[in-house]
């Protein structure tokens, strides 16, 4: 039986990702992408039933056109659309407003706008996905849930998350460390959980999600006491493109002694740095890993790399304290890269964490398991589901 079905919405700046859920089972019944929205090659492509499905559009598109495309021409052909009980919308920034997801009324409305200074890439396209689906679905109006990338980090403590700037550019103007990637690093610790078998309210674990973009979190009691994404997604960890951190002063340098105006500076942190800026080739793991012994600056910026993540690792180590449960690595990287998980972890033995490299090379591709040997602390791979996530916390809520 189909019952009970939840819709998850992803709006990007010029993408869309869209999954139906069956909550109740567990079970992704159509997911799907629309990307390309600012030129001619916009189109759409879904996954049901392992059949994969595809429309070019051939002209500019935009949240409005694809939001009505999936519901007429996807949910109400295969027969979901009956089915569907309520709206999940991934929100990436909820300011210090929210803890929890929530469902969406004309409150939630403002606070997401006002956290638009925080994320203007994002929040304004997803407030608009939440207005057109009100009025696609009327009836689902007040079954809308928004999920925060940004909630599941509002338990860290004042000294994670303030700058030691003048206290005013915190109390006046809410400049302080936000986080992000909640959603997946909730959902790996509770997963991480199950398979250990230790109560979720008594699990202590640093959860490293490694992607495109890339954070660490230091978990106690179940809860975000630490994450290495500030008050954007730039600072932390080297990741693909982003430089994570750097002496603020480089920027200022930039500035006054090279001349770059601030937009360029900005567009060299996030898009041209990272791995890509260092190795001047790639910000793909696939292709590092298959360069890594062949290719000097490839070895040279995945050692830059591995050296960002385990000196946060080893610093998150410390902040849990004595009883460790696990070390989790997912994204794209951490689910797959057998390099970077045996390069990094090799660096940590001396906090009594070793890597099994036979269990090491089997783990990749959406398996989940343990890489450890049976001295270690668990060191688990666990693939990110954050739509299923959002599905969860979405089902739980409207039903509360
Ligand atoms: P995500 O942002 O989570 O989708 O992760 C994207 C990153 O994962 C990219 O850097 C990919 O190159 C990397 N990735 C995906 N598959 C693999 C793989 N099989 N081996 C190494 N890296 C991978």
């Amino acid at each position: 039986m189909l019952n009970k079905l939840i819709f998850v919405i992803n709006c990007g700046s010029s993408s869309l990702k869209f999954s139906v859920i069956n909550v109740q089972k567990k079970k992704i019944l159509l997911f799907g992408l629309a990307e390309n929205f600012n030129n001619k090659n916009s189109y759409i492509k879904w996954n049901i039933n392992n059949t994969q499905k595809k429309k070019n559009f051939y002209i500019k598109i935009n949240h409005k056109i694809i939001l009505n495309y999936i519901t007429n021409n996807i949910l109400k052909k295969y027969l979901l659309y009956n089915n569907i009980i309520a709206v999940g919308h991934r929100i990436v920034h909820g300011g210090e407003n929210f803890v929890n997801s929530v469902i969406i009324t004309k409150k939630v409305i403002e606070a997401i706008q006002k956290a638009s200074i925080f994320a203007p890439l994002h929040n304004p396209i997803q407030l608009i996905g939440i207005k057109e689906i009100t009025k696609i679905l009327p009836h689902l109006k007040n079954k809308q849930v928004a999920v925060f990338d940004t909630a599941f980090h509002q338990t860290m403590p004042e000294e994670s998350y303030l700058y030691a700037l003048p206290i005013k550019f915190y109390e006046k103007y809410k400049i302080r460390r936000y986080g992000a990637h909640g959603t997946s690093h909730k959902y790996v610790t509770q997963i991480a959980s199950k398979i250990l078998n230790i109560p979720l309210n008594i699990l202590n674990c640093i959860s490293c999600h490694l992607g495109n973009g890339s954070s660490i979190t230091a978990i106690k009691n179940g809860k975000s006491i630490d994450t290495s994404m500030g008050l954007t997604p730039l600072e932390g960890l080297v990741m693909g493109t982003r430089c994570g951190n750097i002496d603020p002063a480089i920027i200022f340098y930039m500035f006054n002694e090279l001349n770059i105006q601030i937009d360029k500076i900005y567009k060299i942190l996030t898009e041209k740095s990272g791995i890509l800026g260092l190795t001047n080739i790639t910000s793909d793991f696939r292709y590092i890993e298959n360069n890594y012994s062949k290719d000097n600056k490839i070895k040279r910026a995945t050692n830059i790399f591995i050296h960002s993540l385990s000196k946060y690792i080893a610093s998150y180590r410390i902040l849990i304290g004595k009883k460790m449960d696990a070390i989790i690595f997912t994204g794209g990287i951490g689910e797959n890269s057998v390099l970077i998980r045996k390069k990094t972890i090799k660096k940590l033995e001396v906090l009594n964490i070793f890597i099994d490299n036979k269990l090491n090379n089997e783990i990749k591709f959406g398996k989940t398991g343990l890489i450890n040997t049976i001295n270690s602390i668990p060191i688990l791979v666990i693939p990110t589901n954050e739509e299923l996530m959002i599905a969860q916390d979405t089902f739980n809520i409207i039903n509360r």
